[in-house]
C-alpha cells in the first residue's frame, strides 16, 4: 500500500522502517531533518510536511511525543486535514481518549476517519513487530488496516468509540509505571537488607513478583547500568497524567495511582523531562542510600 507517516522518533521510525520491509510505499515527515534522513536511507520518500504527507497518499500514520503535538499535526496549519487525498489518519501516539474524540470530530467535517490506535511494548517491541497495537474506530477501517497493524504486532480492536485504544492504552501504562517504580523500591529495600540485585531480578522472574520492569527493564537497562530503556521520562509522565485525568473524569479516586503519579512527577522534576524512565532507580537509590549498579560498586 502506499503510506504515510508522520514523526520518526524512537517509536516511529523502527515502524516505518518495518512498513518498507514488508513491501509498503512510505512519505514521511518529522520535524528532525536527521530522522527523515534515516527513514530516506531505509527507502522511504521525504515529504515537506505533515500536509504534503497527507496529499500524497489517503493513508497517513502518525507517532508523536505529545497530545497537542498531535492536536497540531492533524488540525492545524500545514497538518493533515489541509491533505487533498488523505482519507484515513491513525494515531499510534499516545494521547488520552478526550484528544482522540477531540481529533476523530475536527477530522470528519473533513470527511477523514480516525482511529486511534496507541502501541505497548516499548522499542524493543517496535523494532521486532511484537507491540500491542489498540485500535478503536470504525471496524471497517480496522479490518481494511489489519494486514499493516500486523506488521507492528498484534492488532486488537478495542471498539467503535474513538478513545477507547486510548483509554486502554493509558490503563495498561499505568500498571507498567506502577510496576517500574515498585519493583526499584523493592530491589532497593533487599540490597539495603544484603540481597544481590541481580539475584533477586532472577527470583522475581520465576516468583509471581515478575512484570515487564524485571523481565525487560532491569535487564535490559538497569542492572547493566545502561539506562536506556527508550522511554523518556517526559512520556510517562504525560501517560500517567492523562490516565489519572481520565480517572477523575470518571468521578473515581485510585490510591495507589495518585501515589504513583506524584511519584513521577517528582522523578521528573529531579531528572529533566528528556531523562530515560529507568533513571527513576536512580532516584531511589540516592533516597535510600544504595548502589544497585555492579559497576558502580566496583
Ligand atoms: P520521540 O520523542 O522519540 O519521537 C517523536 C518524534 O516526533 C520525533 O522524531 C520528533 O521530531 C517528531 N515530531 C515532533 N513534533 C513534530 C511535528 N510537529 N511534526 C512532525 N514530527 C514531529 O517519542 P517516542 O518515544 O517515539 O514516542 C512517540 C509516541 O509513542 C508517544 O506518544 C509515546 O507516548 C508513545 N509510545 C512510546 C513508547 C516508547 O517506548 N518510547 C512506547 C509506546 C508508546
Amino acid at each position: 500500500m502506499e503510506l504515510g507517516f508522520i514523526g520518526l522518533g524512537r517509536m516511529g521510525q523502527p515502524m516505518a522502517r518495518r512498513l518498507i520491509e514488508a513491501g509498503h510505499r512510505l512519505v514521511v515527515f518529522d520535524t528532525q531533518t536527521r530522522a527523515v534522513e534515516t527513514a530516506v536511507r531505509h527507502g522511504a520518500q521525504a515529504a515537506k510536511s505533515s500536509a504534503d504527507v497527507a496529499d500524497r497518499v489517503e493513508t497517513v500514520f502518525a507517532s508523536l511525543p505529545t497530545p497537542d503535538v498531535v492536536l497540531s499535526v492533524a488540525t492545524g496549519k500545514d497538518g493533515v486535514s489541509e491533505g487533498k487525498r488523505v482519507r484515513t489518519f491513525i494515531d499510534l501516539s499516545t494521547t488520552g481518549a478526550r484528544m482522540a474524540m477531540r481529533v476523530a470530530a475536527a477530522l470528519k467535517q473533513k470527511n477523514i476517519v480516525q482511529l486511534d490506535a496507541p502501541v505497548s511494548g516499548g522499542t524493543p517491541g517496535a523494532e521486532k513487530g511484537t507491540l500491542a497495537v489498540m485500535v478503536s474506530g470504525p471496524r471497517a477501517e480496522f479490518d481494511r488496516l489489519e494486514a499493516v497493524f500486523k506488521v507492528f504486532g498484534r492488532p486488537f480492536h478495542i471498539g467503535e468509540a474513538a478513545g477507547l485504544g486510548q483509554t486502554m492504552k493509558l490503563l495498561n501504562n499505568l500498571l507498567s509505571a506502577t510496576t517500574l517504580a515498585a519493583t526499584c523500591e523493592a530491589i532497593a529495600i533487599g540490597v539495603k537488607a544484603g540481597l544481590d540485585p541481580a539475584l533477586m531480578i532472577d527470583v522475581l522472574n520465576v516468583g509471581t513478583g515478575r512484570s515487564s520492569a524485571s523481565l525487560d527493564k532491569f535487564p535490559r537497562a538497569i542492572l547493566p547500568g545502561t539506562y536506556n530503556g527508550g522511554f523518556a521520562m517526559g512520556l510517562m509522565v504525560k501517560d500517567v497524567r492523562l490516565c489519572l485525568e481520565e480517572t477523575r473524569a470518571l468521578g473515581l479516586t485510585m490510591q495507589i495511582a495518585e501515589c504513583v503519579e506524584q511519584l513521577w512527577e517528582a522523578t521528573e522534576r529531579e531528572t529533566g523531562a528528556d531523562a530515560d524512565s529507568t533513571l527513576i532507580m536512580k532516584s531511589i537509590e540516592r533516597r535510600a542510600g544504595v548502589k544497585i549498579d555492579a559497576r558502580e560498586k566496583g
